[in-house]
């Protein structure tokens, strides 16, 4: 299988690759490890690998960048950075979210208690007529008797 981290990352630095060039060997490695990796057979123009400890001359024309790794280290720090976007937005609006149900719940509450003051002055009111009622009908029976 084969695995983006591992395709993108250097066997010399463990990093993602930077400016990722092509050895003789086409073993890959960050430009800056060249002048280390050369340094020791540079008076007959060879170099080894660190990694598979091959040795070969150094390309006359200098080492190549290689392309398709740059491209992929480019495109996964791109991708990386949209998913950081996409989570950064998915957090503002779960915040905006709480934010707004706090309000609901707010906003619930106060009804209630509204609801609940009508209520009382409902059932007080129609205690009153009742009493009032009650009070013309003890009258009324009182009259006719
Ligand atoms: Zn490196
Ligand atoms: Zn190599």
């Amino acid at each position: 299988m084969i695995n983006l981290k591992s395709q993108i990352t250097c066997k010399i630095c463990h990093k993602v690759f930077k400016k990722p060039v092509d050895l003789p060997c086409e073993c890959i490695c960050c430009l800056e490890h060249i002048s280390d990796i050369t340094k020791d057979f540079n008076n007959n123009n060879q170099m080894m690998c660190p990694m598979c400890k091959k040795v070969s001359y150094i390309p006359k024309n200098g080492f190549n960048e290689h392309l398709l790794t740059k491209r992929i280290v480019e495109t996964n720090a791109y991708l990386s950075q949209d998913e950081k976007l996409l989570k950064n937005n998915f957090d503002v609006t779960f915040i905006e979210f709480n934010e707004l149900f706090n309000e609901l719940q707010l906003k619930e509450s106060e009804l209630e208690a509204i609801q609940r003051e009508h209520f009382a002055e409902l059932q007080k009111k129609l205690e009153l007529t009742r009493d009032s009622l009650k009070y013309k009908i003890d009258k009324i029976v009182v009259f006719t008797l």
